[in-house]
């Protein structure tokens, strides 16, 4: 009787580990079932985005393009736009994020490059952004050609960095750069004098701009914005291509646009 129970025991245990390297091997942990079983879609987001991943203190909801679309893939998931559990992520925090299994996909201004494509997947892009540069108006800096010389802010692990360096070498100016794990600490250094200027994607800056700063007109580098996954879950990464590209050619997507501002 012992040995029986203790065969069946074994049995139950290696149908258990079976069945999980099997469910690894269609799409990862974050898979669709895996997502379901779960019971809401993790999705990584912004919250100092407006218009695309706001927290909104007053009501204590998040709002905004990438917020929508998430609950639109919660909406199609589980029939239910609110099985949806949202995590504020910055450029630094969003892939490791990914890769740790802590969230099922990122919605958060995320910039489609060859390189990042390397280790995740991306959906076609939803929306195509800049980057740009916010300044203090008492500085008198108003084009990329006033910058010879100065520092600019930049976010750990953004394109940013890049997108600014080939601006500048095209004109033959010289640029330092300052690089800061999130946005508070660069509008920090630039209220402080430690930058002249805080260099992003534009609807990045939009968040920290005030009556002091203005963001200039320049722009450089577009930047594509898709929802990315990671790389092992093609599945996820086809379902989500799928709706998006679908939203995009319904017009949808482009109702968002509007209803946001953007
Ligand atoms: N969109 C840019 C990037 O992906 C800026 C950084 C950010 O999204 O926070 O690098």
């Amino acid at each position: 009787m012992k040995f029986t129970k203790l065969i069946f025991v074994a049995g139950a245990l290696f149908a258990a580990v079976i069945a999980g390297g099997c469910a690894k091997g269609q799409g990862g942990v974050s898979g669709l079932d895996a997502i379901k079983k779960a019971g809401a879609l993790k999705v990584g987001v912004k919250s100092d985005v407006p218009g695309f991943g706001f927290y909104d203190t007053a009501t204590n909801k998040y709002e905004g393009l990438e917020i929508s679309l998430a609950q639109m893939l919660a909406n199609e998931i589980f029939g239910d736009a609110d099985k949806v559990k949202f995590e504020a992520v910055t450029a630094k925090t969003r892939g490791p994020l990914l890769d740790n299994g802590e969230l099922d996909m990122v919605i958060a201004t995320f910039t489609i490059t060859d390189e990042r494509k390397l280790t995740y997947n991306f959906s076609t892009p939803y929306y195509t952004d800049a980057v740009g540069m916010l300044v203090k108006k008492s500085s008198g800096i108003r084009s990329l050609a006033d910058l010879n010389g100065l520092t600019v802010g930049v976010a750990q692990s953004a394109t940013s960095k890049e997108a600014i360096s080939a601006a500048a070498a095209e004109l033959g100016i010289t640029l330092n750069f300052a690089e800061f794990a999130t946005y508070p600490e660069i509008k920090a250094a630039l209220d402080s004098g430690r930058v002249e200027v805080f260099s992003v994607d534009k609807s990045i800056l939009n968040g920290y701009l005030d009556a002091d700063t203005i963001i200039l007109p320049d722009q450089f580098s577009p930047q594509p914005y898709g929802v990315a996954t990671k790389l092992s879950n093609k599945q996820l990464a086809d379902y989500v291509d799928v709706l998006i590209k679908k939203w995009l050619n319904d017009g949808t997507i482009s109702a968002l646009i509007s209803q946001f501002n953007l």
